[in-house]
C-alpha cells in the first residue's frame, strides 16, 4: 500500500507498506519524489515497531481507577466509555457552560480528517480551544500576516533550480527536514547561507554560517541590509511600487553597521558584508524557521527578517521569495474549512494560549475538563510541574486520545485508543512542498482503536446532536473538501502526490499582496493598533544575566515533539539526556564533558549530562526537547525548565528565551 507519513515535518514522506502474511514492514516509497525512496531513522524504527505492536499500543478505551497521575485503569468498552464521558460533559456544559471544556489538540497526527474533523464536535459543543499554535509558530503567523498579509503562502521549492543563493534562517533541516537538507538544499544549485546560533548539520554543510547570539536575529536583518542600502543593492524600483514604509525604517538602517550588528550579535562584520552581498545579488530563497520566533520578541524577529525579500526584490519572480509553512490548501483544491465547519455552531469562546494552560487548568472556574487529542502535553507544554499538578486535579474531567500510554495519558479519567496513520484513509498537505497526498489504510486497528474522527462521531451522538456534519463518513468528507473528489483521491493513492502544477509556482506572482494596502506592509497600522511598534525595531535581546546561560531546547533528530520519546531502540540510541555547552564556559563553570550537571532556575531543575561543544556560542546551553518525563530518572523533561513566557506576539511561547544556571555535580 502506498501512503503517506503525516507527522508534523516539512517531509512528507511517501512510505510503502509491504505486507508478506502477518510479517509487516514500513519502508521509503522509491517513486515518491521528495524522500526518495527512504524514511527518517526515527520513522523507520518506530514505524516498524512500536507503531504496529498491539502490546505496546492503546487497544482498548480505559477509565481510571486509581488516583490521578497513577496510570491505574480499568478497561471498558466503547459504548460505555462514550455515554459516561458524554453524560459528564453534558453536565459540565449545562452547570458552568461549555467554555470550561478545554480543547488541547496539535500536530500529532496532521492528516486532514485526523486532524480537523474533531473539530466539528467541540465547535458545536462550544469548548474552548487551546490555540494550537501558540506551543510552536504563532508569534512568526502573525508577524508574516502584518508584513505580507498571509504567514502560509510561501515559495515554491521547485524554484530552488532557478535560485543564485538560499538563507536559512532559524531552521535546522537536517533535525526536522532530513530530507529537505540531503536532496533540496544538498543538490541545491547555488550558494546556501545558514544563519542559526548553533552550528547544526545543516550549518555545517552550508557555504556560509552566520552564527548570533539567540534573540540578536533582528539586528542581523537590519546590519545586512545597512550593506545593502549603502551599496546600492536594494531594489528601490521594487521599493517604490510595492512596499510601504521603507522611509520610516531608513534611518535605523543608516545606525546599523556591520560593525555595531558583530557587537551585538557576535557574527563578525565581514560575514554580514557578505552574506548580504550573496542574498541581494540574488534572485534568492529566505527560509525562515519556526525555532526563529521563539523568542522574547521573536514577531519583531519575524517582521524584521521579512523585510529582506521586499527590500531587494526578491519576490514575484523565479528563484526568489520566502517560505514559512506552506499551509494554503485552497490554491492545492482542498476546502481545508469545509473539514472543521458545522453550521448554526455557537459562538467560540476566546481561545486560551499554551502558555496559560497550567493555570487555566488550575482554576477551577477555568477549566472543569480537558479533552486532549494529538498532543502530549504533560511532555511538550512549559511550566511542566505548574501543569502536572493542575492535571492531577481530581475535580477536572479529562480525556486523553492517543496511540500510546503517555506522560498526558496517565493524568486521564478516560483514555480512547486512535488508529495509527497506517489504518485509515485521510489526505495529507505537505506544508513544505506545494503538493496533496493521500493516506491510505494499510491495516486494520489493532484491538477497536478508532481514528479520531470516528471518536469523535460518537460523542456526538452520545451528546444528542443532531447535525449531519458531525456524522459525515470519512469518504463523504473527503469527497467534499478535494476538488475532483473521490476520484482525485483515487488518483492519488495510485500514483502518490499530486503538484500544484507542473512547473514551479511563482510566489506572490502579481505582486498584490493581501494586506490593508494591498503592498508589502513594513509600516502596519495594524501592527501599531495592536499594541507593537509600527515598524520593525533593530533589536537585540540583553545577554543572560552573569552567571546565566540561554538555554535552546531544538528538535532531535530522533524525536519529533515527543513522537518517538517511547520508542525503545531510540531512546538506547539517544542515552541520557544532555545539555551541550561552549568550552569556555564549561571551563568557568567547572563542567567536563560526560559529566553530570544540574540545570536549574526559578521554574524548575534538571540534571543533565554535559557536552562540551563549540556548537553553541559562548553563553548558550542546547537540550533538546521531546524526552517522555516518564522515561527520564527523575520524572522531567526540559520543560521543567521552561516557565512559559510569552512572545511579543500571537501569545506565542518563547521558549528559545530560557535562562538556567548551571553547575557540575560531583
Ligand atoms: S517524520 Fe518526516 S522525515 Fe520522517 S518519515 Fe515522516 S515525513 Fe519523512
Amino acid at each position: 500500500v502506498r501512503t503517506t507519513c503525516p507527522r508534523d515535518c516539512y517531509d512528507s514522506c511517501g512510505v510503502l507498506v509491504v505486507a508478506r502474511g502477518r510479517d509487516v514492514r514500513v519502508r521509503g516509497d522509491p517513486d515518491h519524489p521528495v524522500s526518495r525512496g527512504t524514511l527518517c531513522g526515527k520513522c523507520s524504527t518506530g514505524y516498524n515497531r512500536e507503531w504496529l505492536d498491539p502490546t505496546v499500543r492503546l487497544t482498548r478505551p480505559l477509565r481510571r481507577v486509581g488516583p490521578k497521575g497513577t496510570g491505574a485503569f480499568e478497561q471498558i468498552e466503547w459504548g460505555e466509555a462514550i455515554a459516561d464521558i458524554a453524560a459528564k460533559l453534558g453536565s459540565i456544559a449545562s452547570e458552568s457552560g461549555a467554555h470550561t471544556i478545554l480543547n488541547a489538540h496539535y500536530t500529532g497526527t496532521i492528516s486532514l480528517l485526523a486532524g480537523i474533523f474533531p473539530m466539528r464536535f467541540f465547535r458545536r459543543l462550544g469548548a474552548r480551544e487551546v490555540a494550537p499554535d501558540t506551543i510552536c509558530n504563532m508569534a512568526g503567523h502573525v508577524a508574516l500576516r502584518y508584513v505580507y498579509g498571509s504567514s502560509a503562502d510561501g515559495f515554491d521549492p521547485r524554484t530552488i533550480r532557478d535560485a543564485a543563493c538560499v538563507v536559512v534562517w532559524g531552521a535546522n533541516p537536517s533535525a526536522s527536514a532530513p530530507h529537505a537538507h540531503e536532496h533540496w538544499l544538498g543538490g541545491a544549485p547555488c550558494p546556501v547561507i545558514v544563519v542559526d546560533p548553533v552550528r547544526t548539520e545543516t550549518a555545517r554543510a552550508a557555504d556560509l554560517h552566520l552564527q548570533p547570539f539567540p534573540g540578536s536575529d533582528a539586528a542581523l536583518a537590519f546590519a545586512l541590509l545597512h550593506v545593502m542600502a549603502r551599496d546600492g543593492l536594494l531594489d528601490r524600483r521594487f521599493i517604490a511600487q510595492y512596499v510601504l514604509g521603507f522611509e520610516e525604517i531608513e534611518p535605523a538602517l543608516r545606525e546599523c553597521t556591520p560593525a555595531w550588528a558583530e557587537s551585538v550579535s557576535g557574527v563578525p562584520g565581514e560575514l554580514i558584508e557578505r552574506a548580504a552581498r550573496m542574498y541581494a545579488t540574488g534572485p534568492s530563497l529566505l527560509w525562515l524557521g519556526q525555532g526563529l520566533q521563539r523568542q522574547r520578541t521573536g514577531g519583531n524577529v519575524m517582521r524584521a527578517c521579512a523585510m529582506l525579500p521586499a527590500l531587494t526584490g526578491n519576490l514575484g519572480r523565479a528563484g526568489a521569495g520566502f517560505l514559512y509553512v506552506n499551509g494554503e490548501a485552497s490554491r492545492r483544491g482542498i476546502d481545508e474549512e469545509y473539514l472543521g465547519r458545522v453550521q448554526g455552531a455557537p459562538p467560540e469562546p476566546a481561545p486560551l494560549s499554551h502558555m496559560d494552560l497550567a493555570p487555566a487548568l488550575a482554576d477551577p472556574a477555568t477549566a472543569r475538563a480537558l479533552i486532549v487529542w494529538n498532543m502530549n502535553p504533560a511532555g511538550s507544554n512549559p511550566a511542566q510541574s505548574r501543569l502536572r499538578a493542575a492535571l492531577a486535579r481530581e475535580d477536572l474531567l479529562t480525556v486523553v486520545v492517543d496511540l500510546f500510554a503517555t506522560d498526558t495519558t496517565a493524568f486521564a479519567d478516560y483514555v480512547l485508543p486512535a488508529a495509527s496513520f497506517l489504518e485509515f484513509d485521510d489526505v495529507v498537505l505537505p506544508y513544505f512542498h506545494l503538493a496533496v497526498a493521500a493516506q491510505a489504510k494499510a491495516m486494520e486497528p489493532p484491538g477497536v482503536a478508532l481514528p479520531n474522527q470516528e471518536i469523535f462521531r460518537r460523542l456526538s451522538g452520545a451528546m444528542g446532536y443532531a447535525d449531519h456534519e458531525l456524522f459525515e463518513s470519512d469518504e463523504d468528507a473527503i469527497a467534499h473538501a478535494l476538488d475532483g473528489g473521490s476520484a482525485r483521491f483515487a488518483r492519488l493513492k495510485r500514483h502518490g502526490p499530486e503538484f500544484v502544477s507542473r512547473e514551479p509556482r511563482i510566489q506572490f506572482e502579481s505582486l498584490q499582496f493581501p494586506t490593508p494596502s494591498g503592498r508589502i506592509e513594513i509600516a502596519s497600522g495594524h501592527a501599531e493598533a495592536d499594541g507593537h511598534p509600527r515598524v520593525p525595531q533593530p533589536w537585540a535581546d540583553a545577554r543572560p544575566a552573569a552567571g546565566r546561560l540561554r538555554l535552546l531546547s531544538p528538535a532531535s533528530p530522533w524525536l519529533l515533539n515527543t513522537s518517538f520519546g517511547n520508542v525503545e531502540r531510540i531512546a538506547t540510541r539517544l542515552g541520557p539526556a544532555s545539555i551541550a555547552v561552549h568550552p569556555a564556559d564549561a571551563e568557568r563553570l567547572g563542567l567536563h564533558d560526560g559529566g553530570e550537571a544540574l540545570a536549574r532556575n526559578e521554574t524548575g531543575s534538571l540534571m543533565l549530562k554535559v557536552r562540551v561543544s563549540d556548537e553553541v556560542p559562548a553563553g548558550v546551553a542546547l537540550s533538546a526537547k521531546g524526552r517522555w518525563p516518564g522515561r527520564e530518572p527523575r520524572h522531567w523533561n526540559v520543560n521543567a525548565l521552561n516557565p512559559g513566557e510569552k512572545s511579543d506576539m500571537g501569545e506565542s511561547t518563547a521558549v528559545h528565551g530560557v535562562e538556567i544556571e548551571l553547575r557540575p555535580l560531583r
